[in-house]
């Protein structure tokens, strides 16, 4: 290899150097990024990362950039939380929560994609990069973008929720919504990508935007005080995320930053939308493709495009999969909210309710150490809450009327605090 990295086909194997491409021309299998892992050994150690940049950069020499980039946007390093209130309610006593409803800068794990993605985007000599989004990749490119003063054009479904369209206007991108779902979008995309000669981060520049989710795995393991978890517990649409982080760990086990060991990886999917859970539970990696209808608008991938690999990381690792309805999802929001004080957007509220499902039926133990994947905002999806909660009539700013008020509201917050609520599993 003349550089640390190169892209190779996950199915034949076929190399094809550094270029803006994602099919295996032979095989039409993804693409991926492959490491020299021996010229890593030096440079991905412990001490170099703990000396690193408090962002997801500090896990560059395992990311696909050049060593003279000079990262512009400081994403990651989200908090890796315990969550014992949440535990209580779900029998759960080593349960941790991995934060990135509050990931810089748009609130969600896409901007450490989108890190990676654009950094390459320069690389190639794009002046215009774009995406097909689901919600969350379309702000975070936005913003970047703007920042790295690239011009944007970005594909939505037209029916996506207002904040997710608003919070990608606001950066100045093009905002282009089509009448169809999201992989009617992400079709028109590769035929625009073919045509125009622009990079967009999640088709012709996807082996890339990929790596940006690995620094999830890391993160968890460097903040379990180098450790591998038991089990994870993620979030799928298209399926990448849940596969980096497994190849996060992978890595760390190759270069000796962590002990080998055991982790099941558990996917998480809305019922509306849920062909890898599909998949799974019929022991397949053969993904029958739906057509999505749930307010988990931001997983609502019907064809997934790493499905297949997903199903495997699963299967292989003894995991498991599991597809919850809006209902659940929305419930799950609330009990996180209260018990965490989290806000976390539909895909949370999906990890969430299906985290709880998982030891409800005795799929993860209750002692076993278990990361749940929060990938996104609550702030983003205040529609599915719309007529959740009454406001109260206002009061004259008077001790005597708060008094009289606390009569008849006091006893009403914190339900949850007894008998485990009345949240839906
Ligand atoms: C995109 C997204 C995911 C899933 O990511 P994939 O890598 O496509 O499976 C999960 N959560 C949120 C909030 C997302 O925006
Ligand atoms: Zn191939």
């Amino acid at each position: 290899m003349t550089t640390a990295y190169e892209l190779r086909c996950k199915g034949c194997g076929k190399t094809y150097g550094l270029q803006p491409l994602s099919i295996c021309e032979d095989c039409f299998s993804p693409l991926e990024i492959v490491y020299d892992l021996e010229y890593a050994r030096t440079r991905f150690t412990r001490y170099a990362i703990a000396n690193g940049p408090l962002n997801m950069w500090r896990y560059r020499a395992l990311l696909p950039v050049r060593d003279s980039y000079v990262p512009k946007t400081p994403a990651g390093l989200t908090p890796l939380v315990e969550a014992p209130r949440l535990g209580e309610h779900i029998g759960a006593r080593n349960l941790y929560l991995k934060n990135d409803a509050v990931c810089m800068p748009t609130l969600s794990f896409k901007d450490r994609v989108v890190a990676v993605a654009l950094a390459n985007a320069q690389d190639f000599g794009f002046d215009t990069v774009g995406c097909s989004s689901t919600g969350n990749l379309a702000n975070a490119v936005a913003a970047q973008a703007a920042r790295l003063g690239l011009k944007t054009f970005i594909l939505v479904p037209a029916d996506l929720e207002p904040a997710k369209i608003l919070n990608t206007q606001v950066y100045g991108a093009t905002l282009v919504r089509v009448d169809g779902n999201y992989d009617h979008v992400n079709r028109l995309c590769s035929q625009i990508a073919d045509r125009y000669n622009w990079g967009f981060v999640n088709v012709n520049l996807r082996p890339y935007y990929a790596e940006g989710s690995k620094t999830v795995g890391y993160e968890i393991a460097e903040q379990l005080g180098w450790r591998l978890p038991d089990n994870i517990v993620c979030p799928m649409a298209g399926g990448s995320l849940i596969t980096k982080i497994r190849k996060a760990f992978d890595e760390l086990i190759a270069l000796g930053l962590v002990d080998e060991k055991p982790v099941r990886f558990f996917g998480a999917q809305a019922t509306g939308c849920s062909p890898i859970a599909k998949a799974v539970k019929g022991g397949t990696d053969v993904i029958e493709p739906q057509r999505p209808n749930t307010i988990a608008r931001s997983l609502a991938i019907g064809n997934p495009a790493d499905g297949m690999y997903a199903a495997r990381t699963i299967l292989a690792t003894g995991g498991w999969a599991e597809d919850v309805s809006d209902v659940e999802i929305v419930s799950a929001i609330q009990e996180l909210a209260e018990t965490e004080g989290i806000f976390t957007e539909t895909a949370g509220g999906v990890t969430t309710a299906v985290t709880a499902r998982l030891y409800a039926h005795g799929r993860i133990q209750r002692d076993e150490l278990t990361v749940s994947c929060i990938t996104g905002n609550g702030l983003k999806t205040t529609d599915c809450l719309n007529g959740a909660y009454e406001q109260s009539e206002a009061i004259r700013p008077r001790l005597a009327d708060f008094e009289i008020y606390v009569e008849e509201h006091g006893a009403t917050r914190q339900q949850l605090s007894t008998a485990g609520g009345n949240h839906v599993r």
